[in-house]
């Protein structure tokens, strides 16, 4: 059944930016420069020498690059590696921290792995975790985050936006009911920085997860934003040279640090704009797959940043459809695939979605390389798919094997 324009040397149209993105030119050329003889490649701790001040200048210029996106103070950014340790730093640190004010912390079900099994490990520690259920639209209520507080609650930690979802919390209101009660807030915003604008200066936020790939920036390199004077003694997660104030002991990777200023820098220049274009492809999308019937969207579209769309295809099996179209559009399921088992997403069965649907779900993100051509091309092959998985397969659609 193999079409001939199936053989068709091309690759496949990338819509799974919410996973990675690909390096930016500007950004790759940036970092380039930081790492040959001939460039800026001392290391930004060697206070003896030339080499060492330029490599800190641009460290330092990197981190007042990512402060100006967040509105906040460069003295405010943590360098990591990633989304990943920015949350076990924030969610660890604070609750091994010597000021903690009790061992009881509140999150939700569909955050991030890093941030659920920092909880989870924590739990083995002895902190209790309240595990608050989204609404069915994806998002965490401000009020049942009230609920929840305990006089010994130490952290709160919820994400900006869901990677799967594309849902965004009402941080705004979150934080003034932890700023109230005088909890710490922490918010991933891996998925939020550079999509959605962000401000530091309003939003009573104490700590804060941002991730380099996910911003046309390189993987290996993140940032934590911990607020000052907010009383915050975070218990660091890595020991050793006592760089970033002693809370991320590591040398300086200036290359990926310099590459993540450099994506900070680019999205802030065209925020607006950028989130609009992402809006109309995600129409366009929609509306070159309006013909197939039993289509689910996965959390509201009206509280979702633009570039993500999460999918059921009712009398599909997900993974088949992934498989189907692989030659032609990179995209993913929600399910974390193991070796032996296909487990259903925790964030689809967090927002209430059965294993059916769960499995019959899809996420298309979009980002700043995906065209209008790419869109309608990709809308077209999910059309066809979905329709010839559904006439070959009626009726059993867990067989519909490829
Ligand atoms: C990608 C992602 C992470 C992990 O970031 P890394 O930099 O890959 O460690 C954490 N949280 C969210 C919401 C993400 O999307």
């Amino acid at each position: 059944m193999t079409e001939v324009t199936d053989l068709k040397p091309h690759l496949p149209v990338y819509l799974d930016n919410a996973a990675t993105t690909p390096v930016d030119p500007d950004v790759a050329t940036a970092m380039a420069e930081c790492l040959t003889l001939d460039g800026v490649f001392g290391n930004p701790a060697s206070r003896s020498h030339l080499y060492g001040w330029d490599a800190e200048e641009r460290v330092e210029q990197a981190r007042v690059e990512v402060a100006e996106l967040l509105n906040c103070d460069p003295r405010e950014i943590v360098w990591t590696s990633g989304a990943t340790e920015s949350d076990n730093l924030a969610i660890k640190g604070v609750l091994l921290g010597a000021r903690a004010r009790g061992r009881h912390l509140i999150t939700s079900r569909i955050e991030h792995k890093a941030v659920i099994d920092s909880c989870r490990w924590l739990e083995k520690q002895g902190c209790e975790v309240t595990w608050l259920t989204p609404d069915a639209s994806g998002s965490v209520a401000a009020d049942a985050v009230a609920q929840a507080l305990r006089p010994d609650t130490a952290l709160v930690s919820l994400m900006a936006v869901n990677n799967e979802l594309g849902v965004f919390n009402d941080i705004e209101a979150i934080a003034a009911v932890t700023r109230a009660a005088g909890v710490p807030l922490h918010v991933d915003a891996a998925q939020a920085l550079a999509k959605v604008p962000i401000d530091l200066a309003a939003v009573p936020v104490e700590l804060m997860s941002f991730s380099g790939h996910k911003i046309y920036g390189p993987k290996g390199i993140g940032a934590l934003y911990v607020r000052r004077n907010a009383g915050l003694a975070l218990e660091p997660q890595m020991h050793g040279g006592g760089h970033e104030r002693g809370l991320r002991s590591g040398t300086l990777p200036t290359h990926q640090i310099v590459g993540m200023g450099r994506a900070c820098a680019l999205a802030s220049a065209g925020l607006e704009a950028e989130m609009a274009r992402l809006r109309d492809l995600r129409e366009r999308f929609m509306a070159g797959i309006a013909e197939l019937d039993d289509v689910g969207l996965n959390g509201a579209a009206e509280r979702s940043v633009p570039g993500i769309v999460n999918l059921a295809f009712g009398g599909v099996d997900g993974e088949a459809l992934l498989l189907a179209l692989s030659a032609d559009v990179a995209c993913s399921s929600a399910s974390a695939c193991t070796t032996a088992t296909v487990e259903p997403s925790h964030v689809l069965r967090g927002i209430g979605l059965g294993d059916e649907l769960a499995h019959a779900s899809i996420r298309f993100s979009m980002g700043r390389f995906t065209t209008a051509e790419e869109v309608d091309f990709a809308a077209r092959r999910v059309l066809e798919t979905v329709s010839r998985l559904r006439a070959s397969f009626a009726g059993n659609p867990r067989r519909g094997v490829v």
